[in-house]
Parts: structure tokens; sequence; C-alpha cells
């Protein structure tokens, strides 16, 4: 088995730690950021890129890339890493956000008043929802095409083998905020019955594909913003076995209230073991990574870093701002005058201005090195610091800085 997790330095007075987790594809040193590339690519960015910005591993999501090109094309490639031509590391998402948020209606929820909400089925209308979930799996209708499928956690694994990430996450189910205390009971219980199946196929399929370099398996945290619920999920994911399968680290995942981040984040790490790694799924903004690193998460993926890019807005030391604003025509500085990533030492904010006003492809590309530079570069300078024994002043000044400006100028 080539998985490992080192710690080589814990804090005595948080629960942050500085480690590598050595996988078949290469180690990563933690804590550190993954950025996503949902589909095996970071939409408009080479991977050749990502890896010159300091990107030390990928996540990709298996719910996308089982429908297209389907999880057999990817095992026939010899694995996503390969299919993608990406020389490290690769984690896959389970596809169980995807199949629920995709149908459950997750953006129409935010959008609305929560207090108005008395029953879980007000969630979606029914006639609205893409997915249906049982105790044995979710039936869901394809975004791509409206065909109807059906993942369990057994067809999870299988699909996440073929695809062949080195570091997998458990099907779980994915509840948000505004789902009732009864159906959150409801589903922590489901996603614990997965878990163990999850492992009962994942050995099996170890087991079965001999010559495959060896997949981490990581169980995933849920229990929404109940401290019970989040410190059963940890102790009985935490301490589970099945036929001698126990996971090799685990996501925390499933509606986190940004307010009481750090505090749901403690009451899991507290609890699942020490020496296995722990990735916070989903969460990327700047303020929200220290936090995560200070409650014990050792890496992290966000896909808001590309997303946001894209639409022109980009994350610096003065806050994060839109470069099609028309005050940057004629700014000839660079989009941040501390950052060292491609963009910054050869464009000027004119110039991104001009192409993002012009609709140029090369506007994506260049936002996306930026502000994925920013953030891994963000999660790197915090475990240098925490060798250091700085991390505390790092933190302030930091957020000091960026915080005090980007309630200024956020769009
Ligand atoms: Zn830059």
């Amino acid at each position: 088995m080539s998985f490992s997790f080192d710690i080589k330095h814990a804090e005595s007075n948080s629960l942050a730690r500085v480690g590598t987790i050595n996988t078949p594809h290469g180690p990563i040193q933690t804590p550190a950021f993954i950025p996503v590339g949902t589909k095996a690519t970071v939409k408009s960015v080479l991977p050749e890129s990502m890896k010159d910005l300091g990107s030390q591993a990928l996540l990709s999501n298996a719910y996308h890339l089982y429908l297209q090109p389907g999880s057999d094309v990817l095992d026939e490639a010899g694995g996503l890493a390969k299919f993608m031509n990406w020389p490290g590391p690769t984690f896959t998402d389970s596809g169980g956000f995807q199949v629920l948020s995709l149908g459950v209606g997750f953006k129409k929820v935010l959008a609305m008043d929560a207090q108005t909400f008395r029953r879980d089925d007000v969630i979606a209308g029914n006639k609205d929802r893409l997915a249906h979930v049982d105790d044995e799996g979710v039936t869901f209708k394809s975004h791509l095409d409206g065909s109807m499928h059906r993942f369990t956690p057994e067809v999870s694994m299988q699909v996440q083998h073929q695809i062949g990430a080195d570091i997998m996450f458990a099907f779980d189910e994915c509840t948000t905020l505004h789902n009732t205390r009864p159906y959150q009971e409801l589903a922590m219980d489901r996603t614990y019955a997965w878990a163990i199946r999850c492992l009962d196929e994942h050995k099996r399929l170890t087991e079965a594909r001999v010559g495959k370099p060896y997949q981490a398996l990581f169980g995933v945290i849920q229990g929404a913003q109940y401290e019970d619920l989040r410190k059963k999920a940890a102790t009985d994911l935490g301490s589970l076995e099945s036929n001698g399968q126990s996971f090799d680290g685990f996501g925390i995942g499933g509606a986190l209230d940004k307010g009481q981040l750090g505090t749901i984040v403690s009451w899991v790490n507290e609890i699942l073991p020490e020496d296995k790694p722990r990735h916070l799924l989903g969460i990327g903004a700047p303020e929200d990574l220290f936090v995560g690193v200070e409650n014990g998460c050792d890496t992290f993926d966000c896909v808001l870093a590309s997303r946001i890019a894209r639409t022109s807005a980009v994350y610096t030391m003065e806050g994060r701002f839109n470069l099609s604003n028309s005050r940057f025509k004629r700014d000839f500085t660079p989009i941040d005058s501390e950052c060292d990533c491609y963009t910054c030492t050869h464009y000027t904010r004119a110039y991104m201005h001009h192409v993002f006003r012009g609709k140029e492809i090369i506007s994506a590309t260049l936002a996306t090195i930026h502000n994925e530079r920013f953030i891994v570069r963000l999660v790197d300078q915090m475990r240098q610091a925490l060798l250091d024994g700085n991390f505390a002043e790092m933190k302030a000044d930091f957020l000091g800085r960026y915080a005090h400006r980007s309630g200024q100028s956020r769009d």
C-alpha cells in the first residue's frame, strides 16, 4: 500500500498541523489547497500552468466524469491523471453532492428565505427534482440529456475505482441547512450505512483490480450545524472498520454555516483519528482557509477561484474586485503587485480589462492562473508560518489587510 500521512509538526495551542500525504502519484505537503478540475480539466488552464503555479494535486468529480465521457473511458486511458496529462496526485469527489445538489435545486433554495420552510419536501417542488434518495441509493436524471441513472455506494466505488484518483470519497447524502433536524438524523444514519458498504466494495475492488496503484478512501462527516450529530458522525466513522478495512482519511462535508465554520470543524477534528488526513470539502475563501487550517484541516478544495476568475473577479491583497470595471482601463500595474504568478509578472490590469471587455478567451486563462496562485500560495504561506512558529502573526497581518480592503471593494 503506497498511501500514508506523516505529521511533521503539530501546534500546541490549536489543532493546526503540518504534514505530508504520500500517494502513488507523489506527495502533497499539507496544509494544501487542491484546485478543482471538475471534468478532468481546470477550465481554460494547461496542466503545466497549474504545476507552475504550485498546485500539488487536482480534484475532479466522479458524477460529471461518469456521465461524460464515462468512467470506463478513464479506466481504459490509464486513470484520471494520465487521461488529463496531470503529473501529480488526484482526488475525486464521490458524486453525492452533485447528484443531490443538482437534483434538489441548491441554488433555488439558497435564494429563498429559510424561515418560511416547514417541511423537507419544500426544498424543491417534486416535479422539479432531478434526484430521489432512498435507503439503497439515489436515482437521478442526467442534467446533460435527461437520461435516468442510479448511484448506490457500490456504483460510486466502482465509478471512482475506474476513474483511478489517488484519493476518493465515500458516497454520502449531502443535506442542506434547510433540512429539518429529523431529516438530518435520517440522512446521517443513511450516510453511516453507506460508509460500510463503500468500505466493503472498496476492499473488494482493491483486491480484484490487481496491479493498479492503491486508491485511498476518505469517509465523509455530515451532521450539518448540530454538535451532537457532527460528533457522533466523527466518532462512528473515525473508528469504523468493516472486514478489516477502515477509512484512510476523512472529508468534512455538508451544510457548513460560514459563521460557525471553525466551531463545527473543531467538534469533528477533536474526535477524528489524529494520524489520518482531513479534507474540508468545498471551502476556499481566504478567511475560511485560515479557520480550516487552525482547526485541524489538512487539505481544501473549492471551485470558486476559477469560477469567479471567468467573470473577471480576482483575489488580491487589496481585496476582491472585477477587472472589467472601467477604472482599470488605463491601470498599467499588475493585478496584484505582491503576486508572483505568470499573469502578474507579464500583464497589466489594463490588458486584463481589455481582454475581459473584448470577451477574449485568454481572459479566463490569465485570471484563473492568478486566482489559483493566490489561494495555493496563501495556504503554502500558512504551512510555512506554522513551521516558523508565527501563524498567528501571519494570519493577523493577512486578514488585517485583506478583510479591511475587501470590505471596501467587494463586488
Ligand atoms: Zn497573480
